[in-house]
């Protein structure tokens, strides 16, 4: 099959520039590296809150998990609506929009009442009638890759987003599953430049997903400014050795921060090379 044909609407086409998403006043794809952070779970209003207060000034977007697709059934499955709540409070307060995953049709419209931006996550990226209810919003969308998708079918998942009419779509690679054991994924960073190939979609990446360790997290996520992305997420938390899910990948908020300012370093670098080729 031709990709570029089986993509119409999520395709690059050569006189098509690049889309820029504007989540809830911040432009993904504008040319600037967007910087997305916050816990995996939202746990209470005080850890929340103090999640947006150390990274403000350094993340532009708000994110934290209120419906969890955990592996096991046992493990804490999200705060839910009260969740969503805290999230949009914390949001408020300190200027930041948000974006939190749904995980079934029957919850779209009650997260798409508390944050700016709905995430699809990598275990539902192919939860075709999930794509299509979030596809009748005009809510931007934070396409997850699955852990076991092809960049053909990452993007033909964000086309049935775009073909019941919302065209706000951000890509996210998180890592994909390999035979390697000692990082909880491979972060695919050719998916970077192949994607800003293949689509005019913006696409972030997720190093806290492939790395599963917080001390990988700063070198995967330079190299995937250095690669190109429009932005990254990144799991933070005050306190990891105490959250309630993906603590051993979670940074400090002190270290998240350096972090940006490395990656903005990174993007400076990069894009001066770009304009002397
Ligand atoms: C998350 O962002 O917390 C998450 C569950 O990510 P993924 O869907 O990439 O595993
Ligand atoms: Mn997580």
């Amino acid at each position: 099959m031709n990709i570029k044909a089986s993509l119409p609407l999520a395709g690059r086409t050569h006189a098509l520039e690049k889309s820029v998403i504007n989540v809830g006043g911040v432009a993904i794809g504008g040319g600037q590296p967007v910087f997305i952070a916050g816990p995996c779970s939202i746990e209470s209003l005080a850890q929340i809150r103090a999640v947006a207060h150390a990274v403000q000034g350094y993340a532009h977007i708000l994110r934290g998990g209120a419906f969890k697709p955990r592996t096991s059934p046992y493990s804490f499955q999200g705060l839910a609506e009260e969740g969503l709540a805290m999230l949009q409070a914390a949001g408020r307060e300190v200027g930041m929009p948000t974006v939190s995953e749904v995980v079934s049709p029957e919850d779209v419209d009650l997260v798409a009442e508390y944050v700016d931006m709905l995430q699809i996550g990598a275990r539902n990226m192919q939860n075709y009638p999930l794509l299509r209810k979030v596809g009748r919003l005009r809510k931007p969308v934070l396409l997850k890759r699955g852990m076991a998708a092809t960049i053909e079918e990452w993007l033909l998942s964000a086309e049935y987003i775009m073909s019941e009419g919302n065209p706000n779509v951000v890509l996210c690679e998180r890592g994909i599953r390999t035979f390697e054991t000692l990082t909880r994924n491979t972060l695919d960073i050719s998916a970077v430049p192949l994607v800003r190939e293949l689509s005019h979609l913006p696409v972030v990446v997720d190093p806290s997903h492939a790395a599963g360790k917080w001390n990988l997290v700063e070198p995967l996520a330079l190299a995937a400014i250095a690669a190109g992305a429009d932005g990254l997420m990144v799991e933070v938390h005050p306190r990891p050795e105490t959250a309630l899910s993906d603590g051993p990948q979670s940074l400090l908020p002190e270290r998240y921060c350096q972090l940006v300012e490395s990656a903005k370093a990174v993007h400076k670098l990069v894009n001066r090379r770009q304009r002397h080729a």
